[in-house]
Formats: structure tokens, C-alpha cells, sequence
């Protein structure tokens, strides 16, 4: 049951703008930077905010996928069946500045076990985290916290994100619903 719609297609396309911007600022332009989108909404929102990171600096970053599937499925069931990894990484990330990008923050182990998929490719020079959507601190169970936030959404447990993204969904937007 849908509680509240919190965002509608402009304003994802207005936080993702300030994404782009935050995360080039951090990086100081675009040397180096490496966005890698988590299977499977980070990645429209990774290669959204590349195309942003373009028009800003000219320049498109590389974007890399993570499927961690294999350690964690979406709303939070462990998978029961072993799928084929899709990670997809066009380029080393020795050295390089990562962004991971995620649709939502929640108790923090999707992106732990991103960061061990991550690792095992080679040593990134530093790894920041930019999610759409912040559940909220409270929820976390490993000490991880996101660098760039889209909007931080203080949720219940019994509540549930709905991410809708044009590239999976039928409309845009972010709404609360009831478990
Ligand atoms: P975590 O591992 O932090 O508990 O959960 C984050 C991962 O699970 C993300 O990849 C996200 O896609 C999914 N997830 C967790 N909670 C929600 C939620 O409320 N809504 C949506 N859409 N995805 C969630
Ligand atoms: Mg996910």
C-alpha cells in the first residue's frame, strides 16, 4: 500500500543534478573518477549522473557494474538461488576514485559486500558512496554511511522504498509504502 509519494520524476532528476555536482566537486573535476552502479537501480542512476558529469565538465566518467546478487537481493532477502554474476567492470580500478552508486541506504550490507566484490578487482586510491535514497542511520548494521544523498527518508522497518525508474518502471518517482 503506497503511504506517500516523497518525490516525483523532477525532483530524482533535480537530486541526481546535485549528485553529479557534489561528486565532481569532491573529486575536484573528473580525473580518475570511476562510477560503478549496483545492480539493479544504481545503474540507470549511475549512468544518469555520467550524462550530468558530462554536460558539467565535458567529459564522461566510466561506469562500471556490481552485481551483488550472489551475496543479497533487493528488499533484503538473501537470494536462494545462485545466479550468474553480472558484474561488468570496462576498466581497472587500481588507482582510481569510485564512486558506488546505490537507489537506496539501508542497513549497509549490500554495500559491504560491494566494497569485498570491489576489492577483490584491485586498490581503488579511495571509494565514496552516493545513494538516492537514505533510510536512515538507525538502521545501519555495519558502520557505513553514504558521502552524497540524494534524500535521507527516516523510514520504520515496516515501511518499504518504492524506487521507480523510467528504465524499469512505468513512471518516476520515490514513494513510502507499507510492507
Ligand atoms: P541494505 O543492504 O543496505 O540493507 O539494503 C540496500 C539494498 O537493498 C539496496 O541495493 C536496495 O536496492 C535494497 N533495498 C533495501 N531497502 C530498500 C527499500 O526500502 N526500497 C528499495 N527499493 N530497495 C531497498
Ligand atoms: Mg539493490
Amino acid at each position: 500500500v503506497e503511504k506517500s509519494r516523497i518525490m516525483d520524476g523532477v525532483r530524482v532528476n533535480r537530486a541526481l543534478a546535485r549528485l553529479a555536482s557534489e561528486i565532481v566537486e569532491d573529486n575536484q573535476g573528473v580525473e580518475d573518477l570511476y562510477l560503478i552502479g549496483i545492480r539493479r537501480r544504481g545503474v540507470p542512476l549511475a549512468e544518469r549522473i555520467a550524462d550530468k558529469i558530462a554536460d558539467l565538465e565535458g567529459v564522461r566518467p566510466p561506469v562500471g557494474i556490481l552485481d551483488i546478487t550472489l551475496y543479497r537481493d533487493d528488499l533484503s532477502t538473501v537470494g536462494p538461488n545462485p545466479v550468474v554474476n553480472r558484474t561488468e567492470l570496462p576498466l581497472t580500478v587500481e588507482e582510481k576514485n569510485i564512486v558506488l552508486i546505490d537507489d537506496v541506504l539501508y542497513t549497509g550490507r549490500t554495500i559491504r559486500a560491494a566494497l569485498d566484490q570491489l576489492i577483490d578487482f584491485g586498490r581503488p586510491r579511495r571509494v565514496r558512496l552516493a545513494v538516492l535514497i537514505d533510510r536512515g542511520k538507525e538502521h545501519r548494521e555495519l558502520p557505513i554511511q553514504a558521502d552524497f544523498v540524494g534524500k535521507f527518508v527516516p523510514t520504520k522497518k515496516s515501511e518499504i522504498i518504492k524506487v521507480m525508474l523510467k528504465e524499469f518502471d512505468e513512471e518516476e518517482g520515490v514513494a513510502i509504502v507499507e510492507r
